[in-house]
């Protein structure tokens, strides 16, 4: 049974209205999530040190006081792993297609000091943005691809190669939180089963079908890889354990990453179907993002329709 549904915002997103929805429905968690892409890692850092903007941080306050989940979903590999460690450290660093050491992306998943400071670094971030839930998303860079292809990381697949660096985060967040438990996000390149590496105790699966079709059901033949995947990783990490972070409501994703929002008109057929997909494989935890449906949303389109996905309570 889904016993616990979210979203996932930007941080400056977090307004009246989703304080009053979240407050009003059966959405238990929020995810706080800097625009991801390019340079996230930036963003990142500029919410650990800086916070939330005031208005935002008092309705988190209100949100967690209330017994709403508070977690951070964090591109953060270039923040764990300082680029500017590359001109003295070039083999902590990725080796791109062309040979080379590369520090555009993540890092070497099997350099031992590396990964030391990976954990070091997800040690601090995970004091700086603690979860409420214990729960923490500390990502790969947002990208596609970006594996090592040096001869330690060659015969490793793109998800192997996450789960080591997930692993590494782990240890990390333990430091900071013992009860800390880590994200191995199933995204992208990294969507298929991890082959040669196994999570250590303390790893969940987060489920991002970045590459499914949403206008149809997860049912639906055009959505048989995303499908597969999904099967597979639950069997793998368990799904008891583990949440989907979809994209039902990702108004960003649909209005293509770029300002101003369109209007979001989401299906509550396919929502609905895809609870109970995700349901049947054993998930007890969905959440989506639902970015792009803050306050200029509103100004623009009025209340966003959340395509029955929340269920509110009568009044
Ligand atoms: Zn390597």
């Amino acid at each position: 049974m889904i016993e616990e549904k979210g979203v996932v915002v930007h941080p400056d997103e977090i307004g009246a209205t989703w304080r009053e929805s979240i407050l009003s429905s059966d959405i238990h968690l929020l995810g706080v999530h800097p625009v991801g892409g390019k340079g996230s890692h930036e963003r990142v850092k500029a919410l650990a040190v800086g916070g939330l903007p005031a208005e935002c941080q008092r309705n988190l306050n209100l949100l967690m006081s209330r017994g709403v989940g508070v977690e951070y979903e964090l591109h953060a590999m270039s923040l764990l792993l300082p680029r500017d460690l590359f001109p003295a450290h070039p083999e902590y660093f990725r080796m791109d297609d062309q040979g080379r050491r590369n520090p555009d992306l993540n890092c070497c998943p099997s350099n031992r000091d590396a990964l030391e400071i990976v954990a070091e670094n997800a040690a601090a971030l995970a004091k700086a943005l603690p979860s409420s839930t214990h729960r923490y998303a500390f990502w790969l860079d947002d990208a596609r691809e970006g594996t090592c292809r040096c001869r330690d990381c060659r015969s490793l697949s793109a998800s192997d190669q996450a789960l080591l660096l997930s692993n590494a985060v782990l240890r990390g967040i333990r430091r900071a939180d013992p009860q800390g438990r880590e994200s191995y996000l199933a995204y992208c390149g990294a969507s298929e089963v991890p082959r040669r590496v196994t999570p250590e105790d303390g790893i969940y699966l987060e489920y991002a079908p970045f590459d499914r079709d949403q206008a149809v059901p997860m049912t639906h033949e055009r959505n048989a890889a995303s499908r597969r995947n999904a099967r597979e990783l639950a069997a793998f990490f368990g799904a008891g354990k583990g949440k989907v972070l979809e994209y039902f409501l990702d108004n960003s994703k649909y209005s293509g990453w770029v300002k101003p929002p369109k209007k979001l008109v989401p299906d509550p057929e396919v929502i609905a179907r895809d609870l109970a997909f995700y349901d049947s494989l054993g998930f007890r935890t969905v959440t989506t993002f639902a970015c792009f449906l803050g306050p200029d949303y509103e100004a623009l389109w009025g209340k966003p329709d959340l395509g029955g996905y929340a269920v509110f309570r009568q009044r």
